[in-house]
């Protein structure tokens, strides 16, 4: 069977496309966008993957364009998971719940239907384009059960993670941090791989709160925390050496291709200097890629060696043919460090980068394809970092401005509220009227 599809474009009405076999979600009335007796729909500006910087994006993006289009989040996960606590979770138990929020009703503060969520995993981004090859601003997403969602605007925001993982419900989420919870109670020696924060923050945590482990964090680089100014390695090899955590620096995990047991008997971690470290247990806190795959179908020019999206200041993508195509957040080589806050700011330039192209189409009556135009540019900021050393105490910390420079830091004590990392706040700004953790 062949359907007609309506692509709404901002200037144009509409772009009619043969595909064969397609529905496209936001035109099937059980989204309820389809208006009665009227072929006309707003165009859609579409946010693929919904965690910290894809909700932040849609918290600008909302009110400012709702009234002429749909906004629409697609998350492949059933919660938004709150992954600063996934360290903790995975040694102390009893609050894991918490770290996966509803995603029934995200963003509370925007004006009442102006963005809506659908869950699914997006597998392509595609063109619209009639004739193949042909560049064309608006486009669809296909997502993995064939629906299809056109986009005149796209923001890509799926960060980094396992390549082709399926999206998580909260029940099963849950039960792999207990599932680590219980792997590592069990075991006597463990071996934490990784000296970023994620490796970093699980052995302090394991150290503290089950202190009669042996807990060994091995690292590749001389340094842990190595993007960061050395005086940050000193402050955790200071933790490390009054926790009684070891360290092996410089060094690599040598993994067997049958992987490692995960039963609780002992084993030998071999390292790539020829040494090896029996243990337990071993906790990976590595291994996660750029999920730009689903994109690359649309642009592969704006994927670089390693994955990330290649994006210009003004955050579209480095590809004259999809000047509304924008990416953000962990996926993106932006150039900030890798984390939620600088992220965050990527956003309200995305918000101003819209209106401006929306201005310009208005004025000329025609589709903007990436004319010359005064867009704001982010400006990436230095590198910062709050990052748990255990249970009760944090570093905030901050790369010097200038080279030669001093980084500024303080150690401080951490009060009863930050034992759950912070879910509190999530809570707080995106399911603030449900009470109930479970949900
Ligand atoms: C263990 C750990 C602890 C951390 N702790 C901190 C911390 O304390 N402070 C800090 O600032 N940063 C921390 N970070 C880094 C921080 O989590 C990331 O910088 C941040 O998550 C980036 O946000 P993002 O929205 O770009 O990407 P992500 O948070 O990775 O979110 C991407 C979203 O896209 C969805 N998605 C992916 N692919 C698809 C698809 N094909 N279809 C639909 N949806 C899709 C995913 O399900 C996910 O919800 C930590 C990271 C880790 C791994």
């Amino acid at each position: 069977m062949a359907l007609d599809i309506l692509y709404p474009t901002a200037t144009s009405g509409f772009c009619k496309v043969r595909r064969p076999s397609v529905v496209d979600d936001i035109l099937h009335s059980t989204h309820g966008i389809k208006q009665k007796d009227t072929p006309v729909v707003k165009p859609n500006i579409v946010v693929v993957g919904g965690s910290y910087v894809g909700c932040k994006t849609v918290d600008y993006l909302a009110p400012a364009f709702h009234e002429t289009h749909n906004i629409i989040l697609i998350e492949k996960n059933s919660h938004f998971q709150h992954i600063f606590a996934f360290p903790r979770f995975s040694v102390y138990p009893g609050l894991e719940d918490r770290a996966f929020v509803p995603l029934n009703n995200p963003f509370p503060t925007a004006p009442p239907k102006a963005a809506r969520v659908i869950r699914g995993a997006v597998e392509r981004v595609e063109h619209a384009s009639p004739v193949p090859g042909k560049p064309w601003q608006n486009g669809i997403v296909v997502l993995e059960d064939g629906t299809e969602v056109s986009w005149e605007y796209l923001i890509y925001t799926t960060g980094t993670g396992k390549e082709g993982g399926a999206g998580i419900e909260k029940a099963d989420g849950m039960k792999r941090l207990r599932n680590l919870q219980e792997e590592v109670k069990a075991a006597k020696r463990i071996v934490v791989a990784g000296g970023g924060a994620w490796g970093i923050q699980v052995a302090l945590d394991i150290a503290e709160y089950l202190p009669e482990k042996e807990v060994t964090l091995v690292h590749s680089r001389a340094t842990v925390m190595n993007r960061f100014h050395p005086k940050l390695h000193d402050i955790v090899m200071d933790k490390f050496a009054s926790a009684g955590v070891n360290s092996r620096l410089g060094v690599r995990l040598v993994t067997p291709p049958e992987g490692y047991p995960t039963d609780g008997r002992a084993f030998n971690v071999q390292l790539s200097d020829g040494t090896s470290i029996e243990t337990d247990c071993l906790v990976q806190c590595t291994g996660t890629v750029p999920l730009s795959k689903p994109l690359s179908y649309l642009s592969p020019a704006s994927i670089n060696e390693w994955g990330f999206v290649k994006v210009k200041p003004t955050m579209q993508i480095q590809d004259e043919h999809f000047p509304k195509v924008f990416s953000l957040g962990d996926v993106a080589d932006t150039g900030a460090h890798k984390a939620a806050r600088p992220a965050y700011e990527q956003a309200p330039v995305v918000e101003k980068n819209i209106r401006k192209i929306m201005a310009w189409e208005h004025e000329r009556q025609r589709e903007y394809r990436g004319e010359p135009l005064d867009l704001v540019q982010y400006k990436v900021p230095g590198h910062g970092i709050h990052l748990a050393l255990g249970l009760t105490e944090s570093v905030l910390f901050r790369n010097p401005v200038t080279p030669g420079a001093d980084p500024v830091y303080r150690i401080s004590k951490d009060d009863a509220k930050a034992l759950d990392a912070g879910c509190w706040r999530i809570w707080a700004n995106r399911a603030p009227t449900v009470t109930d953790f479970r949900s």
